[in-house]
């Protein structure tokens, strides 16, 4: 494979600013910084996609807790992304090869090997390694298998599920043996796309009413909850929780946003009554796991049994419309800029 130059410089989408509340483009900066040369045991990749992750949002917060660092101001963002060799000086990668990492927000980047993968464009398409076979899908995995303890005959709830770890968690849910898989998103049309294309056995619109439709798609209540959003929808949830129920709380978008302080659910009681269980997770904590969990998934996708949704955004100069996306809700599936 004929090396490739390594450019003296790439775009870095930086952190202009702090949000105060959603994010906007002036919160954005897009700076010109050198690449430099790749020391031994490091690549140059030029990327080919990002993901974009509702956790740039804590992220770009000085003391939001985190599982990882904070971004500061005037300081480049970064995330997962996979791209292309260009240089190597790491045993077992070559020019040409193609990794995933997380030095996204950028179109190069000098890459540790170490903390690169190898990803196979001949097994599925490269945005696909950062939706349902990256983090977005192993956290779907993870959640409903290890944190909910899903069992054969659960009817599930999962929330923001038209959204990328939505999207993947109600179609294993399926797959794992659910007696009923239901789903909410924002508006008729997402509600409708989780039936006709995610294969959920009913959509509702939360937007129009989350109680009366969860009353009626699960009448004997809720097994297991994958909670993405908090909130109203998991208070109304715990409300709706059966007997010896489980809610993962994967995220609460709902929440990330807020100026003042998160107020808790008020049904929370039903958990005591219920014999239930509500447990949180960090998908980092499980990387010994994604092999097996990759395996499993990749083979979902060959034959067919899911889809992997994915909504392209070209352009890093529009990674901060792309992040808006997760908080307006315009997105079906994984959010992925096209470097
Ligand atoms: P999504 O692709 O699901 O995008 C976010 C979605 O959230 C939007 O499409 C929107 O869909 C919904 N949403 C936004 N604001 C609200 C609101 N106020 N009320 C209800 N729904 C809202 O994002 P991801 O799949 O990447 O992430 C989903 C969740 O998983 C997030 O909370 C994220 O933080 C969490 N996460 C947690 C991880 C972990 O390790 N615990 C790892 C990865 C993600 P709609 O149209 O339905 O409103």
């Amino acid at each position: 494979m004929p090396a490739e130059p390594i450019p003296l410089t790439t775009r870095i989408v930086t952190l202009a600013s702090r949000p105060d509340g959603r994010p906007t483009p002036a919160n954005f900066g897009l700076a010109e910084a050198p690449v430099g040369e790749p020391g031994p045991g490091q690549l140059v990749v030029r990327n080919a996609y990002m993901s974009v992750d509702p956790a740039m949002r804590g992220r770009m917060q000085p003391t939001e807790k985190h599982y990882t660092t904070n971004f500061t101001v005037g300081g480049p963002l970064d995330g997962s992304a996979v791209g292309r060799v260009i240089a190597s000086r790491a045993l077992g990668f070559g020019v040409g090869d193609f990794v995933r990492h997380r030095l996204g927000w950028r179109d190069y980047a000098v890459v540790d090997a170490a903390a690169a993968t190898r990803v196979d464009p001949a097994l599925a398409g490269l945005p696909t390694w950062l939706g349902v076979l990256g983090q977005t899908g192993f956290t779907a995995y993870v959640g409903l298998r290890r944190i909910g303890e899903m069992r054969h005959g659960d009817a599930v709830f999962v929330s923001a599920a038209a959204g990328a770890v939505g999207s993947a968690a109600g179609q294993f849910a399926r797959l794992l043996g659910a007696s009923r898989v239901i789903g909410s998103a924002g508006g008729p049309d997402k509600a409708r796309i989780l039936v006709d294309e995610l294969g959920f056995d009913e959509g509702i619109d939360y937007r129009a009413g989350l109680a009366a439709g969860l009353a009626a798609a699960a009448p004997d209540g809720i097994d297991l909850y994958f909670d993405n959003v908090g909130g109203e929808i998991l208070d109304a949830c715990l409300a709706r929780l059966a007997m010896r129920g489980r809610i993962v709380l994967c995220g609460a978008i709902s929440t990330y946003n807020d100026r003042g302080g998160v107020s808790g659910p008020s049904n929370y009681r039903n958990l005591i009554v219920m014999r239930g269980r509500m447990e949180g997770f960090i998908i980092l904590d499980y990387v010994d796991r994604f092999p097996q969990a990759q395996a499993e998934i990749a083979g979902w996708l060959a034959t067919g049994q899911i889809k992997s949704a994915e909504h392209i955004v070209e352009g890093l100069d529009r990674a901060p419309d792309a992040l808006n996306l997760l908080f307006t809700g315009g997105n079906i599936g994984k959010v992925i800029v096209r470097v």
